[in-house]
């Protein structure tokens, strides 16, 4: 089954591919229920799919999860909230970036929730819904502490103070975001907890949401009426200190074009970063930093990089990250396991996306939505580790 919105980069077969990008949508919705079965008892598992659901492809995955039982879905942006809405014709949909002026009536039109984020929407939304004479559904989100988006708790008891305001739509819903929930000592957590607490107790007729993926995991506190994960349903690692005890979904491939000896002392890409401290067979792949492969990922001769793996076999990238291509030292795979046309894994079940990032100085978030658009895409359970 191939992606809507994905159909014109897998109309190219895998044979005219430098790599394969392969998405577990089982893998998705097993992650969500493992998710659910962490919230306490009446708190509802929503799921959060912006950036086209953290690059394995929005709808599809939104789909899977539909079946799975999820109901409830937050986007960043407008658009987003409309491509979903045409493969979920029944679900809610949340719009975590807000109202933007003037976009109200296409977000009422396609039923799409907006978080109200600041006094300026709020009022927008309100004067829209009464020209309307619809009192359409909004989420208002407060800042506790992370200054990103959201209303200060002085302005959003203002805001409910305001008949014409508070009559004029349904408050669907009030949250907040952590700014630190993947250190669980960290004291901001318990800060942010108890300034939502706060603001929020004296509405509790509305539902309310703290918890992104790593919320889940830090209790019941934090669970409140609904919990919005998102790297957590995609195989990331949601609190730095613990194990991961989700299933990887995604798993990318990259095709070896060629493979070369290099003698001790010459240099391997550009810039001559990365100098042969001995004989090596190195191996040329067809995916780079335009295929989301993290160019900061790459090797010099003063700091090492990241890894991918064939076979059983960890194998380093040595030199930089090019635009299409990454070489890999394959000097220690035995046999003919690195030869023309077989595949390096660089993502999957060997190889944890927070590993490569973290060689990159950045987080596997920024490396699953920068997963480009050249692989042939499938969709298909993953390999168990170690066996291709
Ligand atoms: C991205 C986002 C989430 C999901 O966060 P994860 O860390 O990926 O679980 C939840 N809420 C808001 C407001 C977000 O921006």
């Amino acid at each position: 089954m191939q992606d809507n919105i994905r159909s014109s980069a897998s109309v190219v077969g895998e044979a005219l591919s430098g790599g394969r990008l392969t998405i577990d949508r089982d893998a998705i919705a097993a992650n969500w229920r493992l998710l659910e079965g962490h919230l306490k008892a009446g708190t509802t598992c929503a799921a959060t799919i912006k950036a086209d659901g953290y690059g394995t492809g929005a709808t599809g995955t939104a789909q899977s999860l539909w079946d799975a039982g999820c109901k409830t879905f937050f986007v960043a942006l407008p658009g987003e909230g409309l491509i979903l809405r045409e493969a979920l014709p029944d679900a809610t949909i949340y719009i975590l970036g807000g109202l933007f002026p003037g976009a109200a009536g296409d977000l009422q039109s396609a039923r799409l929730i907006p978080v109200l984020n600041s006094v300026p929407e709020v009022e927008e939304w309100a004067a829209f819904c009464r020209a309307q004479g619809q009192k359409s559904k909004a989420a208002l989100q407060l800042n506790t502490g992370m200054n990103r988006l959201g209303m200060d708790p002085n302005e959003f008891a203002n805001v409910m103070a305001r008949p014409e305001i508070t009559d004029s739509f349904d408050q669907a819903l009030l949250m907040t975001h952590l700014a630190c929930g993947s250190d669980p000592d960290h004291p901001l957590n318990r800060r942010q907890l108890e300034a939502f607490r706060a603001a929020t107790d004296p509405f509790r007729q509305i539902p309310r949401s703290m918890a992104n993926s790593a919320g889940v995991f830090l209790g019941e506190n934090y669970h409140f009426d609904l919990a919005r994960p998102g790297i957590s349903l995609f195989g990331g690692k949601a609190i730095d200190t613990q194990a991961n005890v989700m299933a990887p979904v995604a798993m990318v491939e990259a095709r070896i074009m060629q493979v070369r000896f290099v003698p001790a002392g010459q240099t391997i890409g550009y810039g001559g970063a990365a100098t042969a401290q001995r004989d090596l067979k190195v191996a040329l792949v067809a995916a780079g930093y335009a295929d989301g492969l993290l160019r900061r990922a790459g090797s010099s001769d003063d700091r090492p990089g990241g890894f991918g793996q064939i076979g059983r076999h960890k194998v380093p990238l040595i030199g930089r990250v090019s635009m299409d291509m990454i070489a890999v030292d394959v000097t220690d795979v035995p046999g003919d396991l690195a030869s023309r046309g077989s595949f390096v894994e660089m993502l999957g079940p060997n190889v944890d996306a927070a590993d490569l990032a973290a060689y990159a100085d950045t987080i596997d978030y920024e490396y699953l939505t920068s997963l480009g658009q050249r692989y042939h895409r499938r969709y298909q359970p993953l390999p168990t580790p170690d066996q291709k």
